[in-house]
């Protein structure tokens, strides 16, 4: 298979010089990021701003508003609420329904290979008093659309995402329920366009540009995808969304979003439990659980961008205050970019490619403004760390 050279710099726009936050850990290779004169980053701005200027009593108000204007008093479902069963998800429809009465339906994108904690997890949450709908696709076509992704987009995760993103909406229009509610804006919280920060909504119109790469499912259909095979990734008919007068909305607007005690709350009262070993490649035990091949799409992120799971996870707790820039500074030393070994078989089973394809493919993403290589040894340029005072126990690259 021929795998052409890709020039990741000017497809993400990635800035020629590397700089880091100067309050958190993220680099400014993050796509649509923005670092300000004294070099802080969009999602630093946004948490100074969370702390000081949001009046959260206000935004409850506002959420007790809009949960009585999609109120229904039939019995049906008047919220649907997207849940794989972890933390983040489970909060969500935990409180919609306990505090805010809401009636949810959750649904749950199928992983694509689902691990045993995220089963365990999933049926916990169903177990405490959750209805659900799992939209499992056709896994022929997802292994397919997978390698096809992991090749072409240099991240195996598309797939999911088009689920992830367009599956809800399909149910929302399906059991007539008008409003959607997520966790949190991504692009806010941890740094991207921020042109929806100060409001509580996500527009369908806004899909193609965060979620699909820029690339819609379509796309696959010049690779040898049939139109029929895509259905369940795509979004219903825009005039079916608008007929059921779909919101889709973000908790985090109206409520303070911790991931940290999201994971508390969900301990204690959705059934909720961490792994019992931290995820390959960061530190933490509870986030993005369920699925094996999920370190892959972490691991393509510090290849293209130079930024880990470690990073990103160090970086929202540094702005939630769990954890000091030094901190979170050792922490990406010991475990960013390490590979995600343990599900390697697997993924290169699912995908069904070999492992010089696997790494021809990988290093068809690195750009030569973070990389370099040293003899057979690929080198990031630009750490947050000192390279040269590497500490015992720390993960090499
Ligand atoms: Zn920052």
């Amino acid at each position: 298979m021929h795998i052409e050279k890709k020039d990741t710099q000017t497809k993400y726009n990635l800035p020629p010089q590397v700089k880091f936050c100067t309050k958190c850990v993220i680099s400014n290779q993050r796509p649509r990021i923005i670092f300000d004169q004294d070099g802080v980053c969009s999602a630093c701005q946004f948490a100074e701003f969370k702390k000081t200027q949001i009046n959260w009593e206000q935004r409850e108000a506002e959420l007790q508003a809009l949960c009585n204007k999609h109120r229904k008093d039939d019995g049906s479902y008047d919220i649907l609420v997207p849940c794989s069963g972890g933390k983040d998800g489970g909060f969500v429809a935990h409180i919609l329904k306990s505090k805010y009465g809401m009636n949810p339906l959750t649904v749950t994108w199928a992983p694509h290979i689902a691990t045993e904690i995220g089963r365990q997890n999933l049926t916990n949450f169903i177990d405490s008093g959750f209805d659900n709908i799992v939209g499992t696709p056709n896994g022929h076509i997802h292994r397919l659309l997978t390698k096809l992704s992991f090749i072409h987009l240099g991240d195996n995760f598309q797939p999911f995402i088009y689920g992830q993103t367009n599956f809800p909406l399909r149910m929302a229009v399906q059991h007539n329920i008008s409003l959607i509610m997520y966790g949190e804006n991504g692009e806010v919280e941890y740094g991207g366009n921020m042109k929806n920060a100060f409001r509580p909504t996500r527009e369908v119109a806004d899909h193609d540009n965060h979620y699909f790469s820029g690339l819609p499912p379509e796309f696959w259909i010049k690779h040898g995808v049939k139109p029929q095979d895509l259905h369940p990734y795509l979004a219903p008919p825009y005039e079916k969304i608008k007929k059921n007068n779909t919101e889709i909305h973000f908790l985090s607007y109206y409520h303070h979003w911790d991931p940290q005690e999201n994971y508390y709350y969900c301990r204690e009262h959705t059934g909720f439990r961490p792994n019992s070993a931290r995820s390959e490649g960061t530190y933490s035990k509870y986030a993005s659980l369920d699925d094996k091949l999920d370190g892959f799409h972490y691991y393509l992120g510090f290849i293209k961008f130079g930024i880990g799971r470690a990073t990103s996870d160090a970086a929202h707790e540094i702005r939630d205050a769990k954890i000091n820039r030094e901190e979170g500074i050792a922490l990406i030393r010991k475990y960013d970019g390490e590979f995600p070994q343990k599900h390697f078989r697997e993924f290169l089973e699912y995908c069904n490619i070999d492992e010089g394809t696997f790494w021809t493919v990988i290093d068809s993403w690195r750009s030569e403004h973070l990389w370099k290589k040293e003899g057979e040894k690929w080198i990031l340029k630009n750490t947050i760390y000192d390279r040269n005072n590497l500490s015992e126990g720390a993960y090499i690259i």
